[in-house]
């Protein structure tokens, strides 16, 4: 059998916790980074008559531009 100290184990459990803790920790933000740029992304409109950048979540092929009340289309 393996002997060591009380404290030895007891910094080993420490380290072990934290780094898991830290990992979780990153793998959730980078997961979370990544859906949103993907959203954006996808909402992210330019007018193709008056070159204006506007949000609209609710289309997905067709949008009409809130400035010059023109459609268009998603490249
Ligand atoms: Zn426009």
């Amino acid at each position: 059998m393996i002997e060591i100290e009380f404290s030895l184990a007891v910094t080993i459990y420490l380290i072990v916790s934290v780094f898991s803790v830290i990992g979780l920790w990153i793998a959730s933000e980078r997961k979370n980074v990544q859906g949103l740029f993907s959203l954006e992304d996808a909402f992210f409109w330019q007018c193709s008559i008056c070159t204006y950048v506007y949000v609209d979540s609710r289309h997905n092929a067709i949008s009409k531009c809130p400035r010059c009340e023109s459609f268009n289309k998603k490249e």
